[in-house]
């Protein structure tokens, strides 16, 4: 399944609108997709992370769902931000190693439609895709940000489920 912010980022905050011609963006920090959300980790993402000197058992927790373990960040217990997350700042401490679902966000990919108004399918590397982005999040569309493309945000979104389908406990012991 391929389902990237629905529900790999189950919030009721996501405003799907579809995402077919570029836009800008620029992160504001106003810390709302680092709180309250189930951030998905993958096998690369948390080797990755592992290996930058992180102990996996501060940033690392998982779920059970449909019968399939799902690792996922840890949160802070005062406010759901994610432990990465700098309440002072509002920036994300991990910014250049941070995990590739977070690289997706504010964009999504699903292989269904939503069923938004205006939505439609692109084919990306032989497969048939629904790209949407969240107009909650305050940087899209703003000027200085830089130009999006669906084909980029596609890109990781294939990435992201063929890293996600590798991410069995198994091969998670191994790099912990
Ligand atoms: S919601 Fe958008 S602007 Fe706010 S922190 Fe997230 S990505 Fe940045
Ligand atoms: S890893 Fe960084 S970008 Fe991702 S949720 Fe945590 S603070 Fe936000």
């Amino acid at each position: 399944m391929l389902n990237i912010g629905y529900p790999f980022w189950p919030s009721m905050r996501f405003k799907p609108r579809p995402f077919i011609t570029p836009v800008r963006f620029k992160c504001l920090f106003c810390l709302d997709c680092c709180r309250g959300r189930h951030v998905y980790l993958t096998v690369s993402d948390i080797k990755r992370l592992v290996g930058s000197g992180h102990d996996p058992q501060k940033f690392l927790t998982f779920s059970i769902e449909g019968g399939n373990i799902r690792f996922v960040l840890s949160v802070r217990e005062w406010d759901l931000g994610c432990i990465f997350h700098d309440p002072g700042t509002g920036k994300c401490t991990i910014h250049p190693i941070r995990p590739l679902i977070c690289r997706i966000y504010p964009f999504m990919v699903s292989k269904r439609p939503l069923g938004v108004e205006g939505e439609e399918p692109v084919q990306y590397k032989g497969r048939m895709l629904w790209l949407y982005y969240d107009e909650s999040c305050p940087g899209i569309n703003s000027q200085e940000g830089e130009v999006i493309t669906p084909e980029e945000i596609a890109e990781l979104g294939v990435k992201f489920e063929e890293e996600l389908s590798r991410t069995t406990f198994e091969d998670v012991i191994k790099v912990l």
